[in-house]
């Protein structure tokens, strides 16, 4: 249904594409009519109604495709407004994906088109929800969202690479932006890239409480050391504007006692919610060029990006594409085992903990168990109550060198197999 560049070597690649377009070297055989077809056939789902969303669904919709879904699980507030430029004030408190696919269908973007909004968490649908889709665009801003559909597409794929669903990623913050085609099974999926995300920011507390040097240092003197002093027990809210004002004049008279620059209610405000602002037109680039990849790959007019697009308008501007490798052991789309090294004499919790702290495994609450045991289990309460005893058990008492560790959590669809090796 698409094509690919010529430099690409891949085989499962290659057997899953037609060099067929208009501006390639087949160009006698490229059938207009049939593309328009395609594309007017074609079903789209777009996951998330929000800033990417918005923009996903509008530029789909002047592009020609007439068979939309959007599925998104939030309600509109006012600080959605200034970009979610579906939305008005009236709109308030109504569901997202509803208000947007009324908006563009009223405006009549597009002749016969039909948008079916769904108002719900993507985990509330069935893998057959999924499967009638030919293309899914994901406009989110959620990290456990994208690994929970990406996985989900993996699943579906067989070993003729029969149900194989494009997954077109968007994803921006602030000036920063990046697209991403991922073809499950074929190309790197979201799960293989999870370390490349950046942790939140965070400041050693010795830097904190003695030797500030940025105005953030100052924030977080405020937040986390004086705020717990000078109000014990009582929990700091960044939506009370007094909340806000002490936080401001603290971190501020630090900031002149430290004679340090820059600390603002915005910067205030921005630390403690950890805001990145959005940028309306950082959005409608990526969003454009999520919908250009979808039109490539529906109509097979041109090579669909090959997989990874970064784009940067931080300082000046620029762009980066390049093909990012699947992992052999990635958990999702991997078919090997993760090797961990850590000392026998740690205890089930301190094992727990570590994997929980580990950027490129990132699962927040964990049950654990081997071939032939169960070690650890959240749920149901009987077997939390059967397993907790393992917790401060020894690893050297529970499995042997080299063993295979199986992790899970309820809220992904994800089994990572870990090679424990024991030190
Ligand atoms: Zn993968």
């Amino acid at each position: 249904m698409f094509s690919i560049q010529n430099n690409q070597h891949d085989s499962s690649y290659l057997s899953l594409v037609s060099n067929v377009g208009p501006f390639n070297e087949f160009i006698d055989e490229y059938d207009p009519n049939e593309a328009f077809n395609t594309l007017s056939n074609a079903r789209v789902l777009v996951i998330g109604a929000g800033g990417l969303g918005c923009e996903i669904l509008k530029d789909l919709a002047l592009t020609g495709f007439k068979k939309i879904d959007i599925i998104d699980a939030d309600t509109i507030e006012v600080s959605n407004l200034n970009r979610q430029f579906l939305f008005r004030s009236g709109d308030v408190g109504r569901p997202k994906a509803e208000v947007a696919a009324e908006f563009v269908k009223r405006k009549s973007m597009g002749k016969n088109l039909s948008i079916v909004s769904h108002y719900c968490r993507i985990q509330d649908k069935p893998q057959s929800f999924y499967k009638q889709f030919d293309v899914v665009i994901c406009g989110l801003d959620s990290v456990e969202a994208r690994r929970w559909i990406n996985a989900t597409l993996v699943s579906l794929v067989d070993s003729n690479l029969n149900g194989l669903i494009p997954m077109i990623d968007g994803g921006t913050e602030g000036f920063r932006g990046q697209s991403r085609v991922i073809l499950p099974t074929v190309t790197s999926c979201y799960e293989c890239t999870l370390d490349m995300i950046t942790p939140k920011t965070t400041y050693p507390v010795c830097t904190i409480a003695n030797t500030p040097r940025l105005p953030e240092h100052c924030v977080e003197w405020a937040s986390v050391l004086e705020w717990p002093r000078r109000f014990p027990g009582k929990k700091f809210d960044p939506d009370l504007s007094e909340h806000l004002d002490w936080m401001y004049e603290t971190a501020h008279r630090r900031a002149i006692h430290f004679k340090i620059d820059g600390v603002t209610k915005e910067l205030t405000l921005g630390v403690v919610k950890n805001i990145i602002p959005a940028i309306a037109s950082t959005n409608a680039i990526i969003a454009a060029s999520c919908c250009n990849e979808a039109f490539k790959y529906v109509t097979s007019s041109n090579p669909i990006l090959n997989n990874y697009m970064m784009y940067s308008g931080d300082y000046s501007i620029f762009t980066y594409t390049y093909s990012h490798a699947r992992k052999p052991n990635c958990p999702v789309c991997g078919n090997h085992p993760k090797t961990i090294k850590v000392p026998g004499s740690w205890d089930l919790r301190d094992f727990i903990e570590h994997i929980k702290e580990k950027h490129d495994i990132s699962i927040g609450t964990p049950s654990l168990a081997t071939a032939t045991k169960q070690l650890y289990f959240r749920s149901p309460p009987s077997l939390e109550e059967f397993t907790r005893k393992n917790l401060g058990r020894k690893l050297s008492e529970l499995l042997d060198d080299n063993e295979e560790v199986i992790v899970s959590d309820p809220k992904l669809p994800i089994s990572l197999r870990l090679l424990v090796k024991l030190e």
